[in-house]
């Protein structure tokens, strides 16, 4: 019996190591790694640089406190806020903590300058921002809420890509819109970028805050750095963590310079948070995507992987819709998504579904042709073998 808790609907196999956008199990079974740890390893496994970089920190020092000047930190704040347009990044260790932190920086922005009763958030329904209470709270999906009532008090839930119902749901009590420029979770399913245009709009207006949860969609995932420079829209705060370090545990929350004056010494804190072993992580990451031209092979990898998905969707009837931008890609089947999944690990390739029928495919970004080629040929023949 195993003595960890029983959270996770596991599949039978666990791995030993990895290079590049391989991974063996411990059988000694090699696959195609097309899922990078949910968008994680974006420089693949055993990558040299990215592994040379962590072991020479591991060697200097792991982690201080926050109650002593970071040196790795402040480097990645630079950096991160010169590549976003930001002005101040608070770090913590995974997505829902980053998400955590923008909740409470718009609730105090918010309270600071227009008093106690203005601290609603309007999200998405379908999103996805992690699994804490204000997180469950936050997420637009009944079945993570399930069982852990009473939510958070505040949020209110609109439809994705629908700016009637978002202007009806922002009154003189809202605080801060939260979403995903891609619903990941959800199915991978775009915002628009008119709709974007409005809700950026909406938000200028009314001083609302515009908070993208780019946890899933940042680092280069989609093409670009972070996903709204395609979308053609600012946020005033805007989330990451998945892609950031590599694998290292990683979250940020960055805000423009106005926003983030809401935090000072004591508002909010992380014993971990931002540490050097983590920050440096992220700082490789970002040398490696910008100067070792890994996020312009992504970008046309990207559109390599996208156009030979639609060509698959011509050929076989099962393939209802190809949806995403770079390589966070999803396809909308006829069937249910956990049969091809299965079918793919016993061929040696690891993608997941989310939701019932659609497969979800992120990638290392350091994926080439021929690999894009290898994904494709093994769908295709799953796709012949249940169309027969
Ligand atoms: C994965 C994800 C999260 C949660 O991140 P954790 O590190 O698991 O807490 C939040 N938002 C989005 C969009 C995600 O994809």
């Amino acid at each position: 019996m195993s003595h960890v808790m029983n959270t996770y609907a596991r599949l039978p196999v666990a791995f030993s190591h990895g290079e590049g956008v391989w991974l063996w199990d411990t059988e000694g079974k090699r696959y195609l790694d097309a899922l990078s740890g949910i968008a994680v390893n974006t420089l693949g496994h055993a990558h040299p640089r990215f592994t040379a970089t962590l072991s020479g920190q591991v060697g200097r020092l792991i982690h201080c406190s926050n109650i002593y000047q970071v040196r790795e930190q402040e480097l990645l704040a630079d950096k991160l806020c010169s590549l976003a347009n930001m002005q101040e990044v608070f770090f913590c260790n995974s997505g829902c903590e980053a998400n955590e932190a923008a909740i409470k920086l718009a609730r105090r922005y918010s309270h600071d300058k227009y008093g106690a009763g203005r601290y609603e958030i309007v999200t998405m329904k379908n999103s996805f921002h992690g699994r804490t209470m204000a997180t469950i709270t936050a997420t637009g999906q009944e079945k993570v809420q399930k069982g852990y009532e009473p939510l958070l008090p505040g949020f209110h839930y609109v439809a994705f890509n629908n700016v009637e119902e978002l202007e009806q749901a922002v009154t003189d009590k809202t605080a801060a819109i939260l979403l995903e420029p891609i619903q990941g979770e959800g199915g991978v399913h775009v915002a628009d970028r008119e709709y974007l245009k409005q809700v950026r709009a909406l938000c200028t207006k009314k001083d609302v805050l515009l908070m993208f949860d780019e946890v899933q969609t940042g680092m280069g995932r989609t093409g670009t750095l972070f996903a709204y420079e395609q979308l053609g829209v600012q946020p005033d705060i805007m989330t990451l963590a998945k892609g950031l370090g590599g694998g290292m545990p990683i979250g940020a929350c960055l805000a423009i310079d106005s926003v983030a004056q809401a935090f000072s010494p004591g508002s909010h804190a992380s014993t971990f948070g931002g540490n050097p072993l983590a920050c440096a992580a992220g700082l490789a990451v970002c040398r490696v995507l910008l100067e070792g031209q890994v996020l312009d092979h992504a970008r046309r990898m990207g559109e390599y992987f996208a156009k030979g998905l639609s060509d698959c969707q011509e050929r076989h009837r099962v393939v209802r819709e190809v949806r995403g931008l770079g390589l966070l890609q999803g396809i909308e089947l006829d069937m249910e998504g956990k049969v091809v999944v299965a079918e793919c690990l016993a061929r040696g390739i690891l993608i997941n579904g989310t939701g019932e029928h659609v497969l979800r495919f992120v990638p290392p970004l350091i994926i080439t042709q021929p690999e894009i080629d290898r994904l494709l040929d093994t769908l295709t023949q799953i796709f012949s073998k249940q169309a027969a």
